[in-house]
C-alpha cells in the first residue's frame, strides 16, 4: 500500500524523491539584505565587514532564537566568537530549531557542558608543535597555521581554542620561523596550510606565502584546507584563481556538511577553481542533526560531485570541550559507510576516520568487509551482506587447489 508521501511523489519512494530534492541547487537568496546593492553583496570584504557577530544583531535577524542559543550567543565571545557572513545566514531557516545550518553556526548552553574526557586540543596539535603555527605530526607533511580568523565559525571548530581569539591563546603564526623549519626538514614533501583561513589572506600576502613555500626544493606539493568557498564563496574571485594556478601543484580542500551548504552560489565559486585546475576535496565532520542520516549524507557526496569535489575525509567529531550535543554516534558514522559503500559511485566515498584522541592521528574506520582470514581463503561480505571467498595460499601466493565449502565465517 502507497502512502501518501508516495502518492505524492508519483510512486517514487520517499528516501528517493528526498535524495533528489536534497541534490536541487539554489540560491541562498537575499533575505534581510536585498536593498544592498549587487556590487556590495558580491564583494567578500562587504560580507565580512558585515557578518553577524553580536546577541543583539543575531536576535534582531533571528526574533525565533531559543532559549539555548540565546544563552549560548551571550557566552559565545568567552569560548569561540560568534560569527556568520549574511550570505550564509541566508541559508538557516529560522522557523527550524533543529535546521543543519542553523546547528553549525549558532552557539548553544550545551557548549559550557563539558565531560572530563573532552578536550581543548583534541588532536594533541600543541604537543607537536616545533615552532608556532606549525604542527609537524606524521613523517613526511606539515600543518602550517596562517591565521586564527575565519569568515564564520564552526560551534565543533576542532581549533576552537585557537580561532577567533576568545579564549585569550593568542595566536601568533611566525610565518620566518615556520618557513625555516620546512626548509631544514628535507623529509617534508607535503604542507598544509590552515587556520583559521587562509583564503581570508590578501592575494599578495597569500601568494608571498606560497611562494615562499613553493621555492623549498623538498616541498613537492602544497595544500590549502578552506570552508571559505561555503561560508564566502564571494572571496572565490577570478582574480584569486588566477594567483592560485601559478602555483600548482596545488590542492584545495573545503570543508562542508550538508546538502543546503551547496548553493548555486558555491557551484559557481568551486568551478571558479575547477577551472583554474586545481583539484578539490571536502572534508566533512558527522554532525549530530546536521548529516548524520544516510540519504543527507548521500544527497550531500553527490553533489559534491557535480560540484567538481571529490568527498575525502568523514570525520568523527573530535572530543571537543562542549561539543558532545553535536556528536553522532561511531556505530552511526559506521552504519552510514555500509549505505554508501556499492550503493553509490566509488568517487562520492570518503574515508571515514577518527582523528586518535590525544595526537595520534588519523584512523581509517570501515564497515567489516573481511569476515575471516584464513589458512586457505578470505571471507568476505559485499554491500549487500553476500557471501564471498577469496582463495588463498598461506604465504599468500596464488592457489590452484579449490577451497572447501564455506563453513562457519570466523570473525577477526
Ligand atoms: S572554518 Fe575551520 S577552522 Fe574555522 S571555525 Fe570552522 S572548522 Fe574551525
Amino acid at each position: 500500500m502507497k502512502d501518501d508521501n508516495s502518492l505524492a511523489n508519483g510512486g517514487e519512494p520517499p528516501s528517493n524523491h528526498q535524495l533528489q530534492s536534497l541534490k536541487e541547487f539554489h540560491s541562498a537568496g537575499r533575505g534581510f539584505w536585498r536593498d544592498v546593492p549587487d556590487a556590495d553583496w558580491n564583494n567578500w570584504h562587504w560580507q565580512l565587514k558585515h557578518r553577524i557577530t553580536t546577541p543583539e544583531q543575531l536576535q534582531r535577524f533571528m526574533p525565533t532564537l531559543t532559549p539555548e542559543e540565546f544563552a549560548g550567543v551571550k557566552l559565545a565571545n568567552h569560548k569561540l566568537a560568534l560569527a556568520i557572513t549574511p550570505y550564509f545566514f541566508n541559508l538557516i531557516d529560522p522557523m527550524d530549531e533543529h535546521c543543519p545550518i542553523r546547528q553549525q553556526v549558532i552557539p548553544r548552553i550545551e557548549e559550557t557542558h563539558i565531560a572530563s574526557w573532552e578536550m581543548s586540543d583534541p588532536c594533541g596539535e600543541d604537543s607537536h608543535s616545533p615552532v608556532p603555527g606549525l604542527v609537524h605530526r606524521y613523517p613526511d607533511r606539515v600543518l602550517f597555521l596562517v591565521t586564527d580568523r575565519c569568515a564564520a565559525y564552526c560551534r565543533y571548530c576542532t581549533r576552537s581554542r585557537l580561532v577567533s581569539n576568545a579564549t585569550g591563546y593568542d595566536f601568533h603564526p611566525e610565518f620566518d620561523k615556520q618557513i625555516a623549519y620546512i626548509a631544514q626538514h628535507p623529509e617534508i614533501r607535503d604542507v598544509l596550510l590552515s587556520g583559521g583561513d587562509p583564503l581570508l589572506l590578501s592575494d599578495e600576502k597569500l601568494e608571498h606565502l606560497l611562494n615562499r613555500l613553493r621555492a623549498i626544493p623538498h616541498v613537492e606539493f602544497l595544500r590549502i584546507g578552506s570552508r571559505i568557498p561555503t561560508f564566502l564563496p564571494q572571496r572565490i574571485t577570478p582574480e584569486l584563481c588566477a594567483m592560485l594556478k601559478k602555483i600548482h601543484p596545488l590542492f584545495i580542500s573545503i570543508h562542508s556538511n550538508h546538502p543546503r551548504e551547496l548553493t548555486t552560489e558555491v557551484r559557481d565559486a568551486l568551478g571558479r577553481l575547477a577551472d583554474a585546475g586545481i583539484p578539490l576535496g571536502n572534508q566533512s565532520v558527522l554532525l549530530k542533526h546536521v548529516n548524520d542520516d544516510a540519504t543527507v549524507m548521500k544527497a550531500h557526496l553527490q553533489k559534491l560531485l557535480m560540484c567538481r569535489v571529490k568527498p575525502y575525509y568523514l570525520y568523527q567529531c573530535d572530543l571537543i570541550s562542549g561539543s558532545a550535543h553535536l556528536r553522532a554516534s561511531v556505530r552511526q558514522g559506521i552504519e552510514i559507510m555500509a549505505q554508501l559503500r556499492g550503493h553509490t559511485t566509488g568517487y562520492a566515498v570518503p574515508q571515514y576516520v577518527i582523528d586518535a584522541p590525544g595526537g595520534g592521528g588519523k584512523v581509517p574506520i570501515n564497515p567489516d568487509y573481511v569476515l575471516s582470514h584464513n589458512a586457505d581463503r578470505v571471507v568476505l561480505r559485499n554491500y549487500e551482506g553476500k557471501i564471498f571467498e577469496y582463495p588463498e595460499a598461506p604465504d599468500g601466493t596464488p592457489t590452484c587447489i579449490p577451497p572447501k565449502e564455506i563453513e562457519e565465517p570466523q570473525l577477526v
